[in-house]
């Protein structure tokens, strides 16, 4: 597959013997990823990992199938686990938009089966469902929300949820949300986020 990555810094190549560990991940996702039966981490995983946790901001590009979800998720949730900066009240540490409900669903899924040994509290905020759930998963605060923008949007407004304490925001599938014609609601979600903050 056709990996790239844009960063800001000079990028090594992958050694062919890199693993999980030699990634610099938090020992509990290395083995939550074992016991996912992933043996090798695949060549986006193993430029984007070692670049996200120094805190990088980073532009990636690959392939569905090429594991472009864990290549954020992992660093993510290792940052996650081992930076102090509390869980506040309707609030969030890190933040994923995802163009539709599925691929919300999707990514929600696949970082709480990576940080099942951290203890880490999650939230899914998408459309055509009932609000009031999210709005009561939002009242303490998570560690992960994956959002789809115009639910986010409606419970920003309803003053459930908050996003100044987001340290770390994603904008994954960002060709097919601005082909769905998210823009707006993107740079109005992008406008309530903390200046200082990791962006991919
Ligand atoms: P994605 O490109 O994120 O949609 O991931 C494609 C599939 O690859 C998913 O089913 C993942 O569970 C799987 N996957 C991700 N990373 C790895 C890896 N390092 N080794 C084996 N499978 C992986």
């Amino acid at each position: 597959g056709d990996s790239r990555l844009r960063m800001g810094c000079s990028m090594q190549p992958p050694s062919k013997t890199m693993n999980f560990t030699d990634l610099g991940l938090a020992e509990p996702l290395v083995r939550a990823v074992h016991a996912q039966g992933y043996d090798t981490p695949t060549p986006i995983q193993a430029q984007a990992i070692p670049a996200l946790i120094k805190g990088n901001d980073l532009l990636g590009l690959a392939e569905t199938g090429s594991g472009k979800t864990a290549a954020f998720a992992l660093p993510l949730l290792s940052m996650l686990a081992t930076n102090g900066t509390p869980r506040l009240p309707k609030s969030a540490r890190a933040l994923i938009l995802a163009p539709t409900r599925e691929l919300a669903i999707q990514i929600g899924d696949s970082m709480r089966e990576y940080g099942k040994y951290l203890g880490l509290k999650y939230a899914m905020i998408y459309g055509g469902v009932g609000i009031s759930p999210q709005v009561r998963t939002m009242q303490t605060g998570v560690d992960v929300l994956v959002a789809t923008p115009g639910r986010l949007l409606d419970l920003m407004n309803n003053r459930a949820v908050k996003l100044d304490t987001v340290t770390h925001f994603v904008l994954d599938e960002a060709d097919r949300m601005l082909d769905m014609g998210f823009i707006h609601d993107v740079r109005k979600i992008v406008a309530a986020l903390p200046k200082v903050r990791q962006s991919l």
